[in-house]
């Protein structure tokens, strides 16, 4: 399969961001990604979508009613090709559109909590009635600055040692995205940067302590496509839409290390299946996960690590049923994080 690295997650001008489509399309090529998909919030942009050199730029819509208070109940959504903000009052409602038009949704930042420093509301998803939606967001790389910054003295430290900021995703996020999956339904997780751009004042330094080059190489989505792209953006915008919405995908921090070259795959017989996929149990199963660089490789089983291992290889026979994730750290630090795989 062809691996793809991507982010989801970002805003221009035409919202509250400080680039264009085109400086971000260049910002993504200097990161070294091959897609981004950008999400103004409640505006979706025509005409701006298609290949800037070797960066596939789609775009895409942040839904969210802003009446709302707080204005939780943030919905991602792709390839609606029209807006939906019109719809916002009723995250069912764009949900329900969204999928009559063959569109994905994502509940992004699921978890959020407030930021003491910048006196911003906790925007996580409130609305757990919905149906129908594709997937969530586990990791958002700002709500995770938002939450883990105390003082404007911890966000200088940010501003200068981004990394060493970097935990992983909430584990709420992860035990809500646990509880969704054990049900045995297929509940795609993604990472975004929620880039904007923006500049924040320091007492009396003023920086842009996320410029859009640092977000592209940290948190992003990894997609593996069936067939190679062609270069045209209506049949690579499919593409990685329908690994997007088969699960087909991790979440790679990959500024702790690249993690282009991650595999995860269970065989049982013939069976064979990888991230987003269903195998029969034929007696036992195997689980097999690699990684392009050492780290502490865990595998998941409906919330609960049945298998632990230090390197770049884990395997795990498995006579269980369940979704089956792994989760992948670098000393303290979350680096991938796996879609389930569904043992059946
Ligand atoms: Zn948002
Ligand atoms: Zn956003």
């Amino acid at each position: 399969m062809i691996e793809l690295v991507g982010n989801m997650h970002m805003h221009t001008t035409y919202s509250d961001g400080e680039a264009t489509h085109r400086e971000i399309a260049e910002s993504a090529a200097r990161a070294g990604l091959d897609w981004v998909i950008v999400t103004d919030h409640n505006i979706w942009v025509k005409g701006v979508a298609g290949y800037y050199d070797t960066v596939l730029l789609l775009v895409g819509e942040e839904v969210h009613d802003c009446r709302r208070a707080p204005q939780a109940n943030h919905l991602l959504v792709f390839g609606a090709e029209c807006e939906l903000a019109p719809l916002a009052s009723s995250p069912q409602a764009v949900i329900d559109e969204a999928n009559a038009r063959g569109a994905l949704t994502f509940l992004a930042h699921v978890v959020e909590y407030p930021s003491r420093v910048a006196k911003e509301d906790a925007l996580g998803w409130a609305d757990w009635n919905v149906t129908g939606y594709t997937g969530i967001e586990i990791w958002n790389y700002m709500s995770e600055f938002k939450a883990r910054i105390p003082t404007v003295l911890h966000a200088l430290q940010y501003a200068y040692f981004p990394k060493a900021g970097i935990r992983g995703p909430f584990p709420k996020a992860l035990n809500l995205w646990d509880q969704l999956t054990a049900k045995g339904k297929l509940v795609v997780g993604i990472g975004g940067a929620d880039a904007h751009g923006n500049s924040y004042s320091l007492g009396p330094l003023r920086r842009t302590i996320f410029p859009y080059d640092y977000l592209f190489s940290a948190v992003n989505t990894h997609v593996l496509l069936n067939t190679p792209t062609a270069g045209n953006m209506t049949t690579d915008q499919a593409l990685i839409f329908d690994a997007l919405r088969a699960g087909r995908a991790w979440v790679g921090c990959d500024v702790l290390g690249s993690t282009r070259g991650f595999g995860f795959e269970a065989r049982s017989g013939l069976a064979w299946a990888t991230m987003g996929g269903d195998i029969q149990r034929a007696g036992a199963v195997t689980l097999q996960v690699t990684t392009p660089l050492p780290g502490d490789i865990r595998i998941v089983n409906n919330g609960r690590i049945v298998a632990r291992a230090a390197g770049q290889a884990c395997k795990y026979l498995s006579t269980e049923a369940g979704a089956f994730r792994v989760e992948v750290y670098r000393g303290s630090q979350g680096w991938i994080f796996s879609n389930p795989i569904f043992v059946r």
